[in-house]
């Protein structure tokens, strides 16, 4: 689900462009607890992350509430309260099947092991302000880990199923196999396998082994690899570092031990991904930038040549653009090179779109013949000619010139050439059209 939102400034309203499909359901978190203080600030951190709260102060209040209502995403909830004072609630909402953090204010071994006895997703010592900034993480993990896919690979099935509990309760989405075999079997299947939990001792193929053949593929940007083993010799986990795994657990560990493991070296991935998405990406407009246009449009035309897939690459230019800025400023100008992409994402959704730099955009094309695909640039050329592009109190007309060819065998930086040369001759012919590569010249 995606929703593009300009915020088209001060003078004038917000506008909701194209948005692609419907909104995003708000999720409700319950909270369970007796101290306003610190249920209003359980209740800010809930809605910075756009939960709807609902607040229960004691058993009683929570078993009425969930005797008529148990839709909730989570639920925080205090270990003592006026009328439950030994964490006798968290056993009332886990009954619910709501996921439940506990948060306590005493943090001796009893009530911890207490507490760990049940499936809670975790729970949070009250002790200073760290216990919200971590719960804040804790829910934004919650919310957010179903989309990372770990494969936990085991042939022992309780310690396999074992492992698996505790990613569920974390929300994340979990694939299992019963050996390295298997294992890579489940990697080629699904890829977007983002952290492997293996075994050591396997039949058909052990741990490190995997380790091996996964390094073989999968850098370690893209794919984490955890090695588990029972064995107390410190040695496995030295082979498992040593054949390319990232970390190490050894049987039996604890469950704050293995979630921390876990969320460091997912929290790693994803900043990783983060960092190369950004180094991909135009900042203004979150269209590709030019380095990555070049990299994946030169690889993608090499396949449409190969597969005989028609095709064609446009070059985008804005007609009068340095007047946009004379007239109506800088930050006018910004604004109408995001919705020139918003509209470059509606009519190019499956072609590869970027901004190249000033007011240049390009987008490759494919999968249509080379009328339809013509028509497709014309119907988006003729869009923007006719839309009024909102510019402070005003609106604006815009309108495009581009450059275009079809199904060219020359090198890509060649093709790139060529539709800058049919874009110069659109410009020169009074732009607000499309020259074609090789056809130019018969105007
Ligand atoms: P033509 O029809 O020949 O393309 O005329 P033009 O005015 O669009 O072309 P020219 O190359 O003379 O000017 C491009 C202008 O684009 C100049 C520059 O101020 C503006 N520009 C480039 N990058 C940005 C940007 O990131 N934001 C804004 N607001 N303006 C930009
Ligand atoms: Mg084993
Ligand atoms: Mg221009
Ligand atoms: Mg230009």
């Amino acid at each position: 689900m995606r929703e593009y939102l300009l915020n088209i400034g001060p003078t004038s309203q917000k506008l909701v462009y194209l948005k692609s499909e419907g909104v995003v359901m708000s999720q409700r978190l319950l909270v369970v607890e007796d101290s306003k203080p610190i249920a209003t600030v359980i209740k800010q951190i809930a809605r910075s992350l756009k939960f709807d709260v609902v607040i229960a102060t004691d058993l009683a209040q929570v078993e009425n509430i969930l005797s008529s209502d148990t839709d909730f995403f989570a639920a925080t909830i205090d270990y003592a309260l006026p009328d439950a004072l030994d964490g006798e609630a968290i056993a009332c909402v886990l009954s619910h099947g709501i996921p439940s953090i506990v948060m306590t204010g005493k943090m001796d071994d009893e009530t911890r092991q207490k507490i760990l006895a049940q499936p809670v997703i975790d729970y949070i010592p009250k002790e200073n302000s760290q216990a919200f900034l971590y719960l804040k993480r804790v829910l934004h993990w919650q919310q957010t880990n179903s989309q990372n896919t770990i494969l936990v690979v085991d042939d022992s099935s309780s310690a396999r199923n074992h492992v698996v509990e505790l990613l569920k309760r974390r929300n994340f989405n979990v694939i299992t196999a019963n050996n390295g075999v298997q294992a890579l079997e489940k990697l080629a299947q699904h890829k977007n396998i983002k952290m492997v939990i293996t075994d050591l001792e396997m039949p058909a193929m052990d741990g490190i082994e995997l380790t091996n053949e996964i390094r073989r593929v999968y850098t370690r940007e893209q794919l984490a690899v955890i090695g588990i083993s029972g064995a107390s010799n410190g040695i496995h986990s030295a082979r498992f570092i040593k054949n390319g795994a990232d970390d190490f657990l050894r049987k039996p560990f604890c469950p704050e031990e293995f979630y921390c493991r876990i969320t460091q070296n997912i929290e790693s991935l994803n900043n990783i991904a983060k960092i190369q998405h950004a180094a991909n990406t135009d900042y203004l407009t979150d269209l590709a930038n030019r380095r990555a246009f070049f990299r994946s449009a030169e690889s993608r035309i090499k396949e449409y040549i190969n597969k005989k897939v028609p095709y064609c690459l446009a070059m985008i230019d804005i007609d009068f653009f340095k007047r946009v800025n004379d007239t109506y400023g800088h930050d006018i100008g910004d604004q109408v090179l995001k919705v020139i992409a918003l509209y470059m994402r509606k009519h190019f959704g499956a072609g590869l779109t970027a901004r190249l730099g000033g007011e240049e955009f390009a987008v490759l094309l494919h999968g249509l013949d080379a009328d339809n695909l013509y028509n497709k640039l014309d119907d988006f050329r003729r869009e923007i000619s006719v839309s009024s592009i909102p510019a402070g109190n005003t609106t604006i007309s815009i309108t495009l010139s581009l450059g275009v060819v079809f199904d060219s065998l020359d090198e890509f930086s060649k093709q790139m050439n060529e539709a800058d040369n049919a874009l110069y001759a659109a410009k020169e012919n009074g732009r607000n059209q499309i020259v074609v590569f090789g056809a130019e010249l018969n105007d």
